[in-house]
């Protein structure tokens, strides 16, 4: 079990395990928030914050979510919109950082093309 939380401790992440990889994809909003995602299964991940400690925001497609906390902003994770969707993305800035430093980062290229650019 891995816990990390945004930076005031009002939104507290569990996972299962360690991401294989971690994602930092150039899409219009990953680029400007520089979130590395890790993807899992929603039944493995657990959120733990009052409701109003999460704000969310959806564009485009409005596909899914983008959780922050409503706090001190940081963005912890996004969820989808439809429950058909069986993944979600855990932003590891909130976790510590020798996780990020002991696990493969791959660039994506969500921007265009949907492909790695590494
Ligand atoms: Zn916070």
């Amino acid at each position: 079990m891995l816990t990390g939380s945004c930076h005031c401790g009002a939104v507290r992440i569990q996972v299962t395990r360690k991401p294989r990889r971690l994602t930092s994809c150039n899409c219009s909003i990953c680029r400007r928030h520089g979130g590395l995602w890790g993807y899992y299964e929603p039944s493995k991940v657990t959120i733990t914050a009052r409701r109003a400690d999460i704000d969310r925001y959806a564009w485009g497609d409005k596909r899914l979510w983008l959780c922050r906390c409503a706090i001190c902003g940081c963005v912890t994770h996004w969820r989808p919109a439809r429950r058909s969707m069986n993944r979600m993305g855990v932003n590891f800035r909130n976790f510590d950082p020798s996780v990020i430093e002991t696990t493969r980062i791959r660039r994506l290229d969500g921007a265009k093309t949907w492909k790695f650019l590494d």
